[in-house]
């Protein structure tokens, strides 16, 4: 299995076969009232109702099902704190693989309680005197495992376009598509369901403002590197896109917006309050950014929401803190 050959539309497609019974088609919601404030027709494609909370299960589950009778029989290994983690350990436990994921022993406790709860097996390492990239690579030897990459992988971004493959099917004529963006896996996948199903809609991808790796890249024609971002939006503190979603990014992006802490939270707020939902600062990144555009009147615009796992306690301290009251 390579990592790096060319992804295309029929990937996706081919994902969605392999996910048919597996994931669940998740809702497109609307909000009356924010149509009617901003004179546009809004929909929120809600990952956040996906299994594991995040539409990283796509990908994950994806990449898993096209492994070799040997590869599933030695096991996979994924290095995350977050929901690639519980992606792969639930894929694992449905495909009868024994997962391994390398997570910081700082890790929130909740996110390893449930990676355990899979069946996956946690190795713990030190985030400020450990490498994990050695660590993984060290069990991979060692174990004959086979790495599943979170984003930088053609089985993995296929299986995260099936959302919008999905969006697409249900909402005809979208001019707009806001998708979160931290190693784009998802923004590739994306874009390869939209140059297919509606090559008009115009597909920007939305990362924090201190995670802008993907804007530069884009402006400077390469891949840059940044220095490990501070941002709530924990799932996209990526410091670079990998070499396949650059390509896929670079040629169908319309382009790539930041917005700000501030924004996300706003916007947490809102689909709290207004539309009863729960939305990770992350999984906000899209739809903050549809907002904040200057030029919204009478469009459909689509937006992907990519999860909604979140700490009780951190959620109450962003609610009740400085940034949240207003
Ligand atoms: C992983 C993740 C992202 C970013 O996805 P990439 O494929 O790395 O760009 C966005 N939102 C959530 C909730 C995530 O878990």
């Amino acid at each position: 299995m390579s990592t790096s050959d060319q992804a295309s539309y029929e990937d996706v497609l081919m994902a969605a076969h392999t996910l048919r019974n597996v994931v669940l088609r998740t809702p497109v919601l609307s909000s009356r009232s924010l149509n009617e404030q901003y004179d546009a027709q809004f929909f929120f494609k809600c990952e956040n109702f996906q299994r594991i909370g995040a539409f990283k299960f796509r990908g994950g589950f994806n990449a898993l099902a096209q492994l070799s009778d040997e590869q599933r029989k030695a096991g996979v290994l994924a290095y995350s704190s977050g929901n690639h983690a519980q992606a792969v350990a639930l894929a694992a436990r449905l495909l009868g693989v024994q997962a391994t994921i390398v997570m910081n022993s700082d890790a929130p406790a909740a996110k390893k309680q449930a990676t355990l709860a899979y069946g996956a097996e946690v190795v713990e390492y030190d985030r400020l005197r450990q490498d994990r990239m050695q660590i993984a690579n060290q069990l991979v030897a060692e174990r004959g495992l086979t790495l599943i990459p979170p984003f930088g992988h053609k089985h993995v971004l296929a299986g995260q376009g099936t959302a919008a493959k999905e969006l697409f099917e249900e909402v005809p004529d979208l001019d707009e598509l806001y998708v979160p963006l931290g190693g784009g896996g998802l923004l590739s996948g994306c874009l390869l369901a939209a140059s297919s199903l509606q090559p008009a809609c115009k597909v920007y991808g939305v990362e924090p403002e201190a995670a802008n790796d993907a804007q530069q890249s884009l402006r400077q024609g390469h891949i840059v590197q940044i220095a490990p971002p501070s941002s709530i939006a924990d799932g996209a503190l990526t410091v670079s896109l990998a070499p396949i979603t650059f390509d896929i990014i670079r040629q169908y992006v319309h382009a790539i917006l930041t917005v700000s802490d501030e924004q996300l939270l706003e916007r947490q707020r809102f689909f709290l309050e207004r539309m009863k939902m729960l939305v990770e600062p992350t999984g906000c990144l899209g739809a903050a950014a549809a907002i904040a555009q200057p030029e919204r009147k009478g469009k459909r615009i689509g937006v992907l929401i990519s999860g909604g796992n979140i700490d009780l306690h951190t959620l109450a301290s962003y609610i009740s803190g400085p940034l949240g009251a207003r």
